[in-house]
């Protein structure tokens, strides 16, 4: 996927909920069409959870969390 290296800068933005929403849907649509992009996402995610555990720390909760379920099962049926 051509365009993989400047996504993963911009996964951060998004996870981060920094993006325009045309961002969020130009990151959205690679996302669908790249597994390495996918899998960098849920990873992102995970780490996010992790630091909700610290009380300064407050996680944008801008990403949608539709989406990744959308990415899990979209995931789960290809298999
Ligand atoms: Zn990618």
């Amino acid at each position: 996927m051509e365009r993989c290296k400047s996504s993963a800068r911009r996964l951060s933005f998004y996870i981060d909920g920094q993006l325009s929403d045309r961002g969020k849907r130009i990151i959205e649509k690679h996302i669908l069409a790249c597994k390495h992009c996918q899998d960098q996402l849920i990873l992102f995610r995970a780490a996010r959870f992790a630091l909700r555990s610290f009380p300064n720390i407050k996680p944008s909760d801008s990403l949608d969390m539709n989406f990744i379920d959308k990415l899990n099962k979209q995931n789960s049926l290809k298999k």
